[in-house]
């Protein structure tokens, strides 16, 4: 079996240009027909991580957003755009300020769509997910190409998510706080909502120690299209300069039959892959360096080779967001006299999720190692 997707080259986040590359890539795969029948019900999944404008590569651009609502209004569909970002704390007054923010409420006024939150859940399986799933015939996955400190990659797999419970997904974070099991949980949620179609925005992606502030942003010119999101996560992860199924969903999803990892087997429409593989790899986020090292060194030496967040406390302005995003409680506001305070870690409950890392809106969380995972260069 193979697997279709396109790539195409795009240089600018103006409305015109990304609605003409968008319509190419759709075309390339057979065209937006083939995805959503006409006169549908779809819910577009952008990634809106936190409250912060477009210009930060952290949420997906709303232009992007747009030229996909453009295209589904010309088959009449209804359209509903939402994603639930709000995983510190739960507080749905913060995804009024993400939906402001990231220029996704403009964009929907202006288009005529329905902005959505996620407020309403239902148990699918052992996932607690929005009724939004429910409501709509098709979802429209449109992810932000990042790297995940947690995860490597964030795109086609980890966007969805979103579409957890708030409260439910901090629980999700402190009970499967290996990365094996987190992504296991990640393809769980994939299988269950099965996007028609996942569109990339990489136009400006993220290296380094994404999803968030503490990330790089990097251009990259290019959108991808596709219903098969392993194999789209699969040519990011070779874009990044990884093998498919170094990023573990890949590797679980392609295991369940779930989509197609094998780069033999996917038939890139388009942009040649090989034109478009940067010269210089991305730089990942620097918890991931523990791949460097054999797998059987690693479980000799893991009680030693560990990493922490740090404060940066320049840059730390006591929001209390990483507070709040804690799965482990791990977090305190230190009140040291009337008029000063600092963050806290205690490293006996931290289960290095970095989830605080994500949540920090001033890149003010950074990346401890412990002395052995310098000492060999991790
Ligand atoms: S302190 Fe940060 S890395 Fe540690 S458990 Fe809490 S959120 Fe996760
Ligand atoms: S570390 Fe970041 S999230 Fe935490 S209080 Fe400081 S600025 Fe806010």
């Amino acid at each position: 079996m193979n697997s279709r997707i396109s790539i195409v080259k795009c240089n600018s986040y103006a409305p015109d240009i990304i609605e003409e590359k968008l319509r190419k890539a759709i075309n390339l795969i057979g065209g937006i027909e083939k995805f959503i029948k006409p006169q549908s019900k779809v819910l577009l999944k952008p990634n809106l991580l936190m409250a912060i404008e477009p210009e930060s590569a952290v949420d997906t651009h709303p232009e992007v957003v747009r030229g996909v609502i453009k295209i589904l209004k010309e088959i009449n569909c209804k359209i509903f755009v939402g994603d639930g970002p709000s995983a510190w704390g739960g507080e749905m007054e913060n995804v009024d300020e993400v939906y402001r923010r990231s220029g996704i409420r403009q964009v929907c006024e202006e288009e005529g769509v329905e902005l959505v939150k996620f407020e309403n859940n239902r148990w699918r399986r052992r996932l607690l997910l929005t009724t939004w799933l429910d409501h709509c015939e098709y979802v429209v996955n449109l992810p932000k190409f990042k790297t995940h400190d947690f995860t490597i990659l964030t795109a086609a797999i980890k966007n969805l998510f979103g579409l957890v419970a708030a409260r439910y997904k901090m629980q999700l974070h402190k009970e499967y706080f290996k990365p094996q099991d987190f992504s296991r949980v990640l393809v769980d949620i994939y299988e269950e909502v099965r996007p028609a179609l996942t569109i990339v925005d990489a136009i400006v992606a993220m290296e380094g120690d994404g999803p968030a502030t503490s990330g790089k942003p990097r251009k990259l010119n290019l959108l991808l299209a596709g219903s098969d999101g392993v194999a789209i996560d699969s040519v990011l992860a070779l874009i990044m300069g990884l093998r498919p199924k170094d990023i573990l969903t890949n590797k679980l999803a392609a295991a369940r039959g779930l989509g197609i990892a094998d780069i033999e087997h996917i038939n890139i429409l388009g942009e040649k892959l090989e034109e478009i593989i940067p010269d210089r790899p991305f730089q990942l986020p620097a918890i991931s360096m523990i791949r460097k090292i054999p797998l059987p060194l690693v479980n000799l030496a893991k009680k030693f080779i560990k990493y922490y967040p740090l404060i940066i406390d320049n840059n730390c302005l006591r929001c209390g967001s990483c507070i709040k995003a804690c799965p482990k409680q791990a977090i305190s506001m230190e009140f040291l006299s009337e008029y000063n305070s600092r963050i806290k870690f205690d490293y006996q409950k931290c289960i290095s999720c970095f989830c605080c890392q994500e949540a920090c809106p001033h890149s003010a969380i950074k990346v401890k190692k412990s002395l052995l995972a310098k000492i060999v260069g991790l």
